[in-house]
Order: structure tokens, then sequence, then C-alpha cells
């Protein structure tokens, strides 16, 4: 029942995060699939009840054909003993303890010494019956499952579409250096989580040069440790995230990050939860740790040091308990990646997965315009260029440059044309600068405060 669960988790987040990168899907669509998928899971998890069920009573029949049989060993060797003779039949019997066998051997061989009642006999031959009759039972019912199964997928085929020849550049990836470029972020994406084995498959099977699969590595090994220490932080498990933290205190510092505070006040939580044994460890541990905040985070640091009184008792039913919370957890390894990345200038996203899931909001405008080509009869006309036909607006996360466009000129600012904050504080672009100024003179088309045009600062975004 886990692959199930599995799928059935999957497909609730698809449903869940469909403003994100599952945007392709829309919300009518993934209900009737996911109604579909109800019935399937509701099926298959009555059909593991019965299963189960079944597979218990069969295995309680042989747990008792196992008895029989071991009873008749048992009265065979008593049998054996008793007579004169050992010779061979009696050995194979009890190698061969199954029922076939031993059946074939009291019919053949009359005169050997009696192996089984005629009672264990009908044992055996019901056990045997039931228990082909219940696997039987157990495989018409799966086979049964296999059309409600079979019936998701053509759900996902009517309720989806699955062509998007129209939105691909095919081309693209027949040029060599391309492709290259494409296994090259595959495998950086695996690095960075830590995969580096896949990585190291992929770049022995698509045969990247020796220098292009360094590259893969070098660049990724800092984020490597960074992602390896968000999971340990998903785990509760802070030692290593300190260490870090300490080792780029005063560069955290200065970009006046929260996460070395919040690393050692949840460290000292921790500690203060553990109870009365630990009270001298977490005292050692705040007059060590909490030093250098002191001036910054007084107040929160005084609250922290009255969690004491709770000691006894533990966190439990206190006010403190929050600071323990799965959500704290969560939002403290964000914030230690999202720091983390910023202090060493590396994206917390691979490029990978920051085109992937761009294209995924995209596909259905894609589309939409596709079908508006279609009706026009214009769709050739889209093909070869190498800008998109419409303009996607994609969520701030992906923009990485941010964008000025001049009130004045109504175009994007660029590095010619640079933007520039008059006196008054407006902000216009160069160009429209010189084109609003007279000699010197620049009347702002905003408040209008006059100024001298020589003033005004170019800003960088
Ligand atoms: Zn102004």
């Amino acid at each position: 029942m886990r692959a199930v669960d599995w799928r059935r988790s999957k497909l609730t987040k698809f449903i869940a995060e469909p403003q994100t990168e599952f945007d392709i899907m829309d919300d009518e669509a993934c209900l009737t699939v996911e109604k579909e998928l109800d019935r399937v899971v509701s099926k298959l998890e009555q059909l593991h009840e019965i299963a189960s069920v079944e597979i218990g009573d069969v295995a309680s029949l042989m747990s008792e054909l196992v008895n029989v049989l071991g009873n008749a060993e048992q009265m065979l060797v008593t049998t054996l003993n008793a007579g004169t003779q050992m010779n061979a039949p009696g050995t194979s019997s009890t190698d061969d303890p199954m029922g076939d066998g031993v059946n074939m051997q009291v019919e053949t061989e009359p005169a050997a010494p009696q192996r089984l009642t005629d009672s264990q006999m009908e044992i055996i031959r019901e056990a045997i019956l039931k228990c082909n009759d219940r696997v039987q039972k157990l495989s018409t019912e799966h086979r049964d499952s296999h059309g409600s199964v079979s019936k998701i997928g053509k759900a996902i085929d009517r309720n989806f579409s699955s062509d998007f020849s129209s939105t691909m550049r095919v081309d693209a990836l027949q040029d060599e250096d391309n492709l290259m470029l494409l296994n090259k972020a595959i495998a950086k994406h695996y690095c960075r989580q830590g995969m580096d084995e896949v990585a190291r498959t992929l770049i022995k099977e698509c045969k990247m040069s020796e220098n292009d699969a360094q590259d893969v590595f070098d660049s990724e090994r800092e984020f490597a440790e960074i992602y390896s220490i968000w999971i340990q932080i998903q785990k509760r498990e802070l030692s290593e995230a300190l260490k870090w933290a300490i080792r780029h205190s005063s560069q955290l510092m200065e970009r006046h990050s929260l996460i070395e505070f919040r690393l050692h006040r949840m460290r000292f939580m921790q500690l203060v939860s553990y109870g009365l044994e630990s009270q001298h460890e977490a005292i050692v541990y705040a007059r060590t740790n909490f030093q250098k905040f002191a001036v910054r985070y007084e107040h929160e640091i005084a609250n922290l040091m009255a969690s004491f009184i709770y000691l006894p008792g533990g966190l439990e039913k206190t006010p403190y308990k929050i600071f323990l919370a799965q959500e704290m957890w969560t939002e403290l390894s964000f914030t230690f990646l999202k720091d983390a990345c910023q202090l060493l200038g590396i994206s917390k996203n691979s490029a990978l997965s920051v085109v992937v899931n761009a294209g995924c909001t995209a596909l259905p405008a894609l589309l939409n315009i596709k079908q508006v080509m279609q009706s026009r009869q214009v769709l050739g006309m889209w093909n070869g260029c190498d800008e998109l036909p419409i303009e996607i607006d994609l969520q701030p996360e992906f923009r990485f440059h941010s964008i000025f466009a001049c009130p004045i000129l109504r175009q994007q600012t660029t590095e010619d044309n640079p933007p520039k904050k008059l006196t008054c504080g407006h902000v216009i672009s160069n160009d429209a600068l010189h084109k609003l100024s007279n000699g010197h003179i620049l009347k702002c088309p905003y408040c209008p405060v006059e100024q001298n045009a020589e003033e005004a600062v170019r800003i960088y975004f």
C-alpha cells in the first residue's frame, strides 16, 4: 500500500500547489483525476484488507499442515525404530515431506509402514484445496483492479494535454554543445543534493570532457555542504550548522543575518527541554554563546533565560514549547539555506530546477497561445524565433535582475541608459533626464522641483 500512499501524496501535492511549480495542471482536471485515483485507492485498500485476511488464513492452514507433517514424521520415526528394517523409503519420506510425494508412496507402496493417517491425509488435501482456492481468488481480484488502475491513465490523457510539440524547440538538443550543457545542468543538480554517484554515472555515460566534469563538482561543492547541513537541521541535528555559523560569524553579522543567533537559540531551547539534568550545560551554553548577541537581542535573551523556571516540569505545557515546534525547525532550516546561499553568492535553486519550474509556469500560457495561433493559421510565425510569442509573468523568485522602467520614456533602463535619482527623490532614466533638462536646469516632471541636472545620481537596483 506504500506505493499507493506515495502516489496519492504526490498528486495531492500537485493539487495543493497549483500556483507554484505545477501551475500547468488546471484545478478541474486535477480534481477529475484525483476522483479516479481515490476510487482506485479505496479499491486497493479494500483488496489489501481482504488479502491480509486471506493470506492469514492460508498461513494458518500451512502451519497446521506443517504440524500434521511433523507429527507424521514423528510417528514414522517411532514406527521405524520399533520395527527391524531401516531402509530407503523411510529416509526418503523425511526428505520429502510434501503432501504429493507422501501420497504417491502411500498408494504405490502398500507394503511400506503407514506414514499418514486418513484424517491427516484429509487435512492435507483440504489445506491444499483451500490454498489453491484462496490464491486463485486473490489473483482474480488483483487482475480486476488492473482495469481501474488503467482508468487513471485514461483520465490523465483525457484531462491533460500531452502534446507540447508546438512549445518545444526540438532542434535545440540536436546541437552537441547544447546537449552537453543540458547534461552538465543535470549533473550539477544531482551534485548539489549530494548524489555524487548519480552525477558521476551520468558524466561517464554522456562522455563529458574531464574539464567539464571537474567544473560540475567544483561549482557545486560549496552548495553540497550547505545542502547536507540543511537536511541535518530538518532532522533536528544542529552541530554542523552551528560549526558553519560560527565559522562565518563575522560575515553573517555584517549582513545582519539572524541565523547564528537563531541556531544558538534553538540549541539552547533543546538543552532546556532535556530537563534538570541539562541545567548546568544549558547555563554554560548560554554564557558562552549569547555573549556576543547581548546588546542586539537583550530582551530576547532575557526571555530565554526565564525558561529555567520551567526546567523541572519540562517545556511541554509552557509558552516556551513554541520554540521547539515543527514550524520553527522548518523555518530555521530555510533561513539557514537562504542566508548561507546569499553569503556564498550561490543560488539556492539549481539551474535545472529554475528552468523546469519557470517552464511549468509558462506552459499553460504557451499552450493557450498555440490554440489561438492554430485557429488563425499563423502557427508558423513562432517557429525559429528566439523569443516567446507572449510575455510570461513569472513570480518574483524567478526574477534575477531588478527591472526599472523609466516612467517618462516607458522603456526599461539599461547599462547605456541607467536610472538616475533626482535631488527630489524621483527616479527617471538618463536619456529622459537629458531630454527634459534645459542646460543644467531640470524641472522634475513629478514634483516639480527645479534642480541642477548634474546633481542627479545613478542608482543601482
Ligand atoms: Zn521630483
